[in-house]
């Protein structure tokens, strides 16, 4: 069997060496139009930055590698320019000597990835803008920067690859302006939950311009000026361009291969495409959502490699394996901040019109006793029948382990009761007896089970005095550091000789900091004979709104 695969890295070198690992005697051939093969993508930002010092250490495999341990021809500078289906046969330009041949195969894996989007407007390709998806763009930035030594720059975009470029550049002592067209960064999560993101970019000096687009690029006196929206024109030494990308189909599509979603190479559930030799895997395609059970793209490595390793099977072996749907668990760090979520967040359930419940925490990471904690913002998304939806947190530490217990609950078609159950490790340095996880459970089962009645922050401003009371049971020191206004405060300790203060004919909002004392007073007021619901997630929840 003679196997060739276009992409040599997170979905090809995967597949590759699969594919050796069930078959000693196959040929395979891996063609990268690039330099290296298996780099990390993934660190690039952080060699920009300086956290990853050597060049080298971005190289994960080096072809050699790939060549002595895998036997795997492996032929970098050499790119696939045309696929002759017929005679199973494809093109290939060998860059370096610039001569084209043809090879024949058996199988045909595709996996060329996505390119960065670049809008069609003035300037974008003046000297000193760039886009950052392989190591030669790393190193062309890194030139440029020894070079120029610009003292501002532009990040343009707020997702995943813009935010962790806007730190690094930070980092590299370059001051930075961090543009993006929607109202908040990192689309997956939602907007309160960006919102301590937001704050902590400030804080770290990022001049961060929201709900504004670019407009172009033009050369001012002292280098670059981005053109915005806004009519502001920002000056910058150096810009880069972080607005997401489009799957890399021209080769499938020219080969009239069908495309799906957004361009997309279309595959079955084998991870074939429309035909039966060729398969695509990675950024290139697109998948079903987990949860939303809707076709989507999610260019994340995990993803790739995993669809990599599945296409090579069926490729080599037939062996059917299907095509697993994938939930977009992504995890980022922001300067002292993690931020991750797994699932679908409130927005897109809200797009796709299906039902869900919510409940906020604020936990500490772990014992309040041993030093060092640290609150985790966290909010998770659930069905009326308790099946989660989806997770987000935000905090500066053991936020990815509570997503990643929740991104294999959902995965397993866990319910919010079994959060309850579950048995995590514990000792004080780490979590607590009960953990951020199984607090999620507590307060969605008490939701569900009518124990915890709630209302969210965004109800707030509809709420009125004149027809409910509005509590905050927080103590008097606590309200001085900020309350909800309109809300009266009686301290928890203090709420039951108080009773007789609280019109029992209406309805009693309660708050505190984070939502647990608030649950305590609902229940006192509930089991008192009031009607009462307690603020998901409290004041602190209430000032990331808004
Ligand atoms: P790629 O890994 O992009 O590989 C495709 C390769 O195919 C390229 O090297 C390309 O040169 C080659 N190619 C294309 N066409 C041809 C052709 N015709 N002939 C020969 N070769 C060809 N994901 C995460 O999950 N976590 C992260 O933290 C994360 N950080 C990232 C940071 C950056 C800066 C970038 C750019 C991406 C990041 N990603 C991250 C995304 C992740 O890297 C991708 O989802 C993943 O690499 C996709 O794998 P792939 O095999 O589909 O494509």
């Amino acid at each position: 069997m003679k196997i060739c695969i276009v992409g040599g890295v997170a979905g090809g070198a995967s597949a590759a060496t699969r594919l050796r690992r069930l078959d000693e005697k196959a040929e395979i051939i891996l063609f990268e139009k690039g330099e290296h093969i298996s780099y990390a993508n993934c660190g690039l930002p952080y060699y920009l930055g300086g956290t990853i010092r050597h060049r080298d250490s971005l190289i994960v495999t080096k072809p050699e590698l790939l060549c002595k341990r895998f036997r795997v021809d492996v032929r970098i500078r050499n790119e696939v320019l045309s696929i002759n289906r017929q005679e199973k046969k494809i093109v290939v330009r060998d860059l370096t000597s610039g001569t084209d041949y043809e090879e024949t195969y058996d199988k045909l894996i595709l996996s060329p990835g996505a390119s960065p989007k670049i809008p069609p407007l003035p300037g974008m390709d003046s000297d000193g803008v760039f886009t950052l998806r392989n190591v030669t763009d790393t190193y062309r930035i890194d030139d440029y920067l020894l070079e120029n030594k610009p003292a501002a720059a532009v990040v343009v975009g707020g997702g995943f690859i813009g935010v962790e470029m806007a730190e690094n550049l930070v980092d590299r002592g370059l001051s930075v302006t961090l543009v993006e067209y929607a109202d908040q960064v990192i689309a997956s999560l939602d907007p309160e939950m960006a919102n301590i993101l937001h704050r902590h970019l400030s804080e770290h000096g990022v001049n961060l311009m929201l709900g504004t687009g670019i407009t172009g690029i033009s050369h001012g006196s002292h280098g670059l000026r981005a053109g915005l929206t806004s009519g502001e024109e920002v000056p910058a030494g150096l810009i880069l361009l972080c607005m997401g990308v489009a799957p890399d189909s021209r080769l499938a599509k020219d080969a009239g291969l069908d495309l799906g979603l957004n361009g997309s190479i279309a595959v079955n559930e084998y991870y074939e495409t429309s035909d039966p030799d060729i398969y695509a895997v990675g950024d290139a395609i697109s998948v079903t959502h987990l949860v939303g059970r809707t076709e989507t793209l999610v260019p994340l490595a995990g993803p790739a490699n995993k669809q990599g390793r599945a296409a090579a099977e069926n490729a080599l072996k037939g062996r059917k394996l299907k095509r697993s749907p994938v939930q977009g668990s992504s995890v980022l760090k922001v300067f002292d901040l993690t931020a991750a979520s797994t699932g679908l967040n409130e927005k897109q359930l809200r797009q796709m019109d299906l039902p869900y419940k919510k409940t906020y925490v604020h936990p500490q990471s772990h014992a309040s006793y041993y030093p060092g904690a640290s609150p985790i913002s966290m909010k998770m998304l659930f069905g009326d029948d308790g099946h989660i939806l989806g997770a987000q947190a935000v905090g500066a530490e053991g936020v990815e382990k509570r997503i990643d217990v929740l991104a294999a609950v959902i995965r397993l078609g866990g319910t919010v009761y079994d959060l309850e159950q579950l048995e995590l490790c514990y000792a004080p340095p780490y979590s607590s007896a009960k953990d951020p996880v199984n607090m999620l459970g507590y307060t969605a089962s008490n939701i569900l089970n009518g124990d915890m009645p709630v209302f969210y922050a965004e109800e707030v401003s509809s709420l009125d005095a004149q027809t409910a009371t509005l509590l905050d049971v927080s103590t008097t020191d606590e309200i001085l550091m900020g309350t909800i206004p309109g809300f009266q405060n009686i301290p928890l300790d203090t709420l039951r000789e108080n009773l007789n203060r609280l019109d029992p004919g209406k309805p009693v909002y309660v708050t505190c900091r984070v939502g647990l004392r608030g649950y305590l007073a609902t229940r006192m007021l509930l089991l008192n004979g009031f009607r009462a619901f307690n603020l998901s997630g409290g004041y602190r929840t209430y000032s990331l709104t808004g």
